[in-house]
């Protein structure tokens, strides 16, 4: 057991997700600035408790912002430096525990004023891996290719539809089994926040820059709800102004011909089939009904129906599975030629069944998602795939990255505004977190909605009322 006391530590807990990259939870124990050390003989096979004291380092800022964040990377760099003479691992993120890499990436250019600086500090003072560091450059470079600053009156729209056919083991969502009359109470409710939203956005001379359906899984809904859905957003809303209109069709076992013929009859331009893996024991051990011919079939008929944009997500670390199996999902994938793919690590948070199961699933599959994630880049660099935006969840296995990649210029403008964080995101539904961003104070406000659909239905006039008060 290490005792590692951190006393210059306000929040002890922002120094866990690196601490875990390292060790398994039951190895260390955090002390901040108020805790005494104390050992406890019974826990170490040594005999004696092991204690790693950061020491406490001078601010050299006068910005009392910059201040903290200066401390607070010199404590991880102290912790990375002694953790990697003691485990012998070089985490390929180095000190990097936050979820935007790609932004601080462009702070960094912005600042520096070129790209070499920006990657060389990214590696000298972040301990970044050359081929990460190289990777968030890459991004960078493409978003700014693509991308102007968001004017403000542009603004991303989010629709939630929290329901899904069964629920995946891994699954941390808001994703619900609900009963047709339970889908029926929520959409109606849904119908209104649009009404109210889009008369809200007209009032401010807001528009949408995107609309992105997600969930769940949208096409859990009925054809004819689907319908209704996507007319009312196309009626209620400016869409003059729009660039991308997104359906996540996700689940195979939930897309039919006239749920895309009602996506391609209102101008979706971009849907997702994501297989996760096409092996089938995978499938059934993950909680996924479908099998990987429904993934072929389901890209066939969106095909037909004249989609031009498919993304796939695959996930690389799910349980059972090794580098062969994951590189066989990617050659059947790649197989289909979808626009995007979008290779996710496996996140395991609190609330996913998997993590009930086995709590270190996370720690143990570290190295082999390191070799899954190279293998990746590489089929994907030589099919002609860029990577276009890339975010880091908590609890993700080995701390790694997901990573959108795109053929060409169809990288997903929703996926990249949302990460920039510099983009007002309206999002309605059950669970929707509306960002407002404030750009003279370079700030994003929150407005939740509650996550439980029941709640969303029950409270809705509350929804309405906050969106009201902050918007
Ligand atoms: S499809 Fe996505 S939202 Fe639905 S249960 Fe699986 S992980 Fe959760």
């Amino acid at each position: 057991m290490f005792n590692i006391h951190i006393p210059q530590a306000k929040n002890k807990y922002e120094f866990d997700e690196l601490l875990k990259v390292f060790l398994k939870s039951d190895e260390y124990r955090l002390m901040g600035s108020e805790e005494e050390i104390g050992t406890d003989d019974s826990e170490n096979t040594n005999g004696r408790d092991d204690v790693i004291f950061v020491p406490v380092f001078t601010e050299i800022s006068t910005d009392s912002g910059k201040k903290e964040k200066e401390i607070k990377n010199q404590i991880k760099r102290f912790l990375y430096k002694e953790l990697q003479h003691i485990t012998g691992e070089t985490p390929d993120w180095g000190i990097l525990t936050g979820v935007r890499p790609v932004k601080l990436a462009g702070e960094l250019l912005q600042r520096e004023g070129s790209a070499e600086k920006a990657r060389k500090l990214l590696i000298e003072e972040y301990y970044l891996t050359r081929e990460k560091a190289q990777l968030l450059m890459d991004i960078v470079a493409y978003q700014s290719r693509l991308l102007q600053i968001s004017p403000r009156e542009a603004v991303g729209l989010y629709i939630g539809i929290p329901f899904c056919p069964t629920r995946c083991v891994y699954c941390s969502f808001p994703s619900n089994q609900g009963k047709a009359e339970h889908i029926a109470a929520y959409l109606e409710a849904l119908h209104r926040e649009i009404s109210y939203v889009s008369e809200r956005m007209k009032q401010k001379g807001w528009y949408p820059e995107s609309v992105y359906i997600g969930g769940g899984t949208p096409t859990t809904l009925t054809e004819r709800q689907l319908d209704g859905l996507l007319k009312h957003v196309t009626e209620a809303f400016d869409l003059s102004h729009l660039r991308e209109f997104t359906v996540e069709a996700g689940r195979p076992d939930t897309i039919t011909a006239g749920k895309l013929e009602a996506i391609k009859k209102y101008n979706v331009q971009r849907i997702s089939i994501n297989p996760q893996s096409m092996k089938v024991q995978t499938l059934d051990r993950i909680g996924r009904a479908h099998r990987p011919e429904d993934i072929v079939e389901a890209f066939r008929l969106a095909r037909a129906a004249g989609i031009p944009m498919i993304n796939t997500d695959v996930i690389a670390g799910l349980p059972g599975e090794d580098v062969e199996d994951f590189v066989d999902t990617l050659e059947q994938v790649l197989a289909l030629e979808p626009e995007n793919i979008t290779v996710h690590t496996l996140a395991l948070k609190r609330a996913s069944r998997l993590k009930e199961i086995d709590s270190e699933f996370n720690y143990k599959q570290g190295k082999r998602v390191r070799a899954m994630l190279a293998r990746a880049k590489e089929m994907l660099d030589c099919a002609g795939y860029e990577p276009y935006y890339l975010y880091r969840q908590k609890q993700m296995t080995g701390n790694f990255e997901n990573v959108g990649y795109a053929k060409g210029d169809t990288a997903g403008i929703y996926n990249i505004r949302i990460m920039e964080e510099a983009q007002t995101i309206i999002a309605l539904g059950a669970g929707g977190i509306t960002k407002v961003f404030y750009p003279e104070e370079n700030r994003l406000e929150r407005i939740p909605n509650v996550s439980n659909f029941e709640i969303y239905i029950e409270r809705l006039e509350e929804m309405l009322q906050r969106k009201e008060e902050n918007l």
